[in-house]
């Protein structure tokens, strides 16, 4: 046999061979009719993906004995895709749930949830600065059109006068948004577009300014800027959650911040990183970042006093570029548990 019989024989064998292979693939489908995904066989391409170990919040049952905080926003008042600014929900296996603050651009993030707006009609308001509720017109108006059937419930502190307080603040927001009001009230039930201001003094030390269904609500001064600021604490079923909204480092929320199992605290940029990111006056930053707000050595030093079970730092753009920076400085001060808070990073607390 000549060596080119040879070949042409093994070239027969091989489109042949080819042949066959082409024509198993054929007769099956041009893809894999199960595979593998991080948590577990998925049967088809078109079937729904299993149980996975990634979390979406809003996505699992409450325990009766449970308590779950929720960051909808954790950043700046120039809200932006990443981090709305602040809002955190407070969630409990009784049933209640509770916002405080509801910071511009937050209800993005809340509304993602899909929880029933009926079930998000009590908001805290710590103070009156746009980041901490400048989307309660959202809440307000997107709710009512979503499906709630009864008024939003506001709470949020008295100023030095009248017109700096919260109640004054409700009633000129509904004006303001009279015709956004009324039009919708010519279609739609009238009665969850109202509003009910609840106003405390904000000069009350670690007062009770809410007790119902087993949860009290309680509010102390905070430093920051203007008088009128808050920080709260909640209890229930043994759980404490404290949070501070605005504010310098204080006595006060050292003292009445004790025992909590929570603790979200604001942590603003350093000084070196507001003169920075923001084109700051050096001088002027030093009190805005650390009399005003709270710097990330002081946030530590309180959580060091304090000893919550876990501290949750907010009120900073976590960024690549500040995160390590923040960090840092807590760590200069206090070694406990920490979360540098972006939003929807979610708290499961128990006692267990
Ligand atoms: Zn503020
Ligand atoms: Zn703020």
């Amino acid at each position: 046999m000549s060596r080119s019989r040879k070949l042409q024989i093994g070239g027969i064998f091989v489109g042949f061979a080819l042949g066959v292979i082409a024509t198993l693939m054929l007769s099956q489908p041009s893809y894999l009719s199960e595979a593998n995904a991080a948590g577990g066989k998925v049967p088809s391409p078109t079937a729904a993906a299993p149980e996975r170990y990634v979390y979406y919040p809003g996505s699992e049952e409450l325990r009766p004995d449970e308590m779950r905080v929720i960051a909808c926003g954790t950043g700046m008042p120039a809200a932006r895709h990443k981090q709305a600014a602040a809002c955190f929900l407070v969630e409990l296996g009784n049933g209640d749930k509770f916002f405080f603050d509801l910071g511009t651009g937050c209800m993005a993030n809340v509304a993602s949830l899909m929880i029933p707006y009926d079930f998000l009609d009590k908001v805290f308001i710590s103070h009156l600065h746009t980041d901490h509720w400048g989307d309660l017109a959202s809440l307000w108006a997107g709710g009512w059109t979503a499906g709630r059937t009864q008024p939003l419930k506001v709470w949020g502190p008295s100023g030095q006068t009248e017109e700096f307080g919260t109640k004054y603040a409700v009633e000129h927001f509904l004006k303001a948004y009279n015709w956004d009001y009324k039009s919708r009230m010519a279609t739609l039930n009238n009665i969850p577009g109202q509003i009910t201001a609840t106003e405390f003094d904000y000069r009350g030390m670690n007062k009770v300014i809410y007790q119902e269904n087993g949860v009290t609500i309680r509010s102390w001064p905070a430093i920051h800027i203007a008088d009128g600021a808050v920080s709260f604490s909640l209890e229930w079923n043994e759980l404490k959650f404290v949070f501070s909204g605005d504010t310098g480092p204080n006595k006060w929320f050292v003292e009445y911040a004790k025992d909590a199992d929570l603790c979200v605290h604001e942590s603003f940029f350093t000084p070196d990183q507001f003169v920075e990111l923001y084109g700051r006056d050096p001088g002027a930053t030093v009190n805005v970042t650390t009399v005003l707000h709270t710097s990330p050595q002081a946030f530590g030093k309180i959580m060091s006093e304090v000893k919550p079970r876990h501290a949750v730092a907010y009120h900073v753009f976590n960024d690549e570029e500040t995160r390590y920076e923040v960090y840092e400085g807590i760590r200069q001060t206090y070694d406990g548990p920490l979360s540098l808070a972006t939003d929807m990073m979610v708290w499961n607390v128990t006692k267990h």
